[in-house]
């Protein structure tokens, strides 16, 4: 090798080699031919015939007189290529692979790294990524609906075989007891039973069906018997009448595909938060147990907090570069173990937290400020939110039995609510100011309508132990645990 630019080792994948220049191995600066039709960056060629005075490819002697042509072609492949690669490669390292991700945030976390690359042709390859994405979605979800309907029907037709054969089996039984009932008592024979002793009663055709050796059971896995029956529930539920939907097995597609999306987790990144600004380890405070893990609204900085008396923040696309050496760019101190924080949807610095002692503090964390101190809970706080409407408006809820809510505006909590329970975790309805949901120590969840605290609008039961987490979904579906 001539030591020509950075040797990065990369994995190059197949679909960018014929962007790749054999010498440097990176994607091609400025594209020459040799008149021997072979293709290297231009700084590379010449670099090659100074000290080589042939081509590294075939060995046909060139010499400084060489004429070299500029070829666009390559180069502008190799220019779409660059951007694709860099983007399938910072996607893939930051885990931004899921459709879920807004390609407007994604983008701005790749210029932020890239500032050097095309905007628009980046997010056109992000675009075509997405849709590529969604095609192969849709084709998993048809693959996974056909699977399982064939499951069910072999289900179904070796479930109605088992019950064809009992039926049968049922009637021969009844024949030959009838039979032996009649040899031994000729006098008590009844007056119907002449029809029934002739030839078995035709309620079908049993003896064209052929009966199959094996049963469901031993086609399918247990595993895959389970969901199979979870599956058919849904299905069940998606073909009730009040449906009436004619494209059921589309919804039910959607659904399946649902439930067997996230069937694993991978780590992308594992870093050390023991780390102070100046880079050394810290382990001489208190263990450092984490209790809340928080991104702010646009993904690009997260909080992490816990009993360690002081809050990280980090900025994601520095720890993802380094996740081993991560430092935090903010420490902000608290003097209160941390149970809870909040960032506010709307404004990016303003972050709120909850402590082990009631009380609960508003931050500007660009500034490492506290702007508000509330302190009118009389035990531990567990959750705080904002209100993702009105952004001057949080909850919180308590063991003291209360759930607050704050205005920003005042210096006080503008409305309680005395649950009598102690109340675990606190979240506001997405999509209106009003509404909120929380979980108590009774093992209910109560939503309630900020117009009217007297009363809960619903409470929803089933937990078997207290409800530690909620969370809003939608405008329309709550999860728990
Ligand atoms: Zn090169
Ligand atoms: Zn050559």
């Amino acid at each position: 090798m001539f030591g020509i630019g950075k040797s990065r080792k990369r994995q190059w994948k197949a679909a960018f080699e014929k962007s790749q220049c054999s010498l440097c191995k990176e994607i091609f600066n400025d594209a020459h031919k040799t008149p021997c039709n072979h293709i290297f960056c231009k700084e590379c060629i010449l670099m090659a015939i100074r000290e080589l005075s042939k081509c590294p490819q075939c060995k046909k002697v060139l010499n400084s007189t060489t004429k070299l042509i500029p070829d666009e072609d390559t180069q502008k492949i190799a220019d779409a290529d660059r951007i694709d690669y860099e983007i399938e490669d910072f996607v893939k390292s930051r885990g931004y692979e899921e459709l879920s991700h807004n390609i407007d945030n994604v983008l701005t976390h790749f210029l932020r790294n890239k500032p050097n690359i095309d905007a628009g042709e980046a997010r056109k390859i992000l675009f075509q990524r997405q849709h590529k994405l969604i095609k192969q979605q849709n084709d998993r979800k048809y693959t996974l609906v056909l699977e399982f309907l064939d499951a069910l029907k072999t289900n179904r037709i070796a479930e109605a075989t088992k019950f064809l054969y009992e039926s049968n089996e049922a009637q021969k039984d009844y024949r030959n007891y009838l039979q032996k009932i009649v040899n031994i008592h000729e006098d008590i024979r009844p007056p119907h039973l002449n029809g029934i002793l002739g030839p078995p009663p035709q309620m079908g055709d049993f003896s064209a069906l052929r009966i199959p050796e094996i049963t469901a059971e031993d086609i399918l896995k247990p595993r895959d018997q389970l969901m199979i029956k979870h599956f058919e529930n849904e299905l069940q539920n998606i073909r009730m009448p009040q449906y009436s939907s004619s494209n059921y097995l589309d919804e039910f597609g959607d659904i399946a595909a649902g439930i067997c999306k996230y069937t694993s987790m991978s780590t992308i990144a594992t870093m050390d938060y023991s780390r102070d600004g100046h880079g050394q380890s810290n382990t001489t405070n208190t263990p450092a147990v984490v209790s809340a893990i928080e991104f702010d609204k646009d993904g690009e900085y997260f909080v992490i907090a816990g009993i360690a008396h002081k809050m990280k923040l980090y900025d994601f696309d520095s720890v993802m570069d380094k996740p081993q050496a991560a430092t935090p760019i903010a420490i902000l101190p608290t003097t209160i173990k941390v149970s809870n924080v909040c960032w506010n949807p709307f404004s990016k610095p303003i972050l709120a937290t909850s402590y082990y002692n009631g009380s609960v503090q508003v931050w500007d964390c660009h500034a490492s400020r506290i702007l508000h101190t509330y302190t009118e809970h009389e035990k531990r706080c567990w959750s705080i939110q904002f209100n993702s409407v009105n952004e001057n408006l949080m909850a919180s809820g308590s063991d003291d039995q209360k759930v607050k809510i704050w205005s920003l505006l005042q210096g006080n909590s503008i409305q309680t609510i005395d649950t009598k329970v102690l109340v675990c975790c606190v979240h506001f309805n997405p999509a209106t100011e009003t509404q909120l949901a929380f979980g108590g120590s009774d093992h209910c969840i109560y939503l309630y309508d900020m117009r009217n605290l007297q009363k809960p609008v619903k409470i929803l039961r089933g937990h078997k132990k207290a409800v530690s987490y909620v969370k809003y979904i939608d405008s329309n579906h709550i999860v728990s645990a």
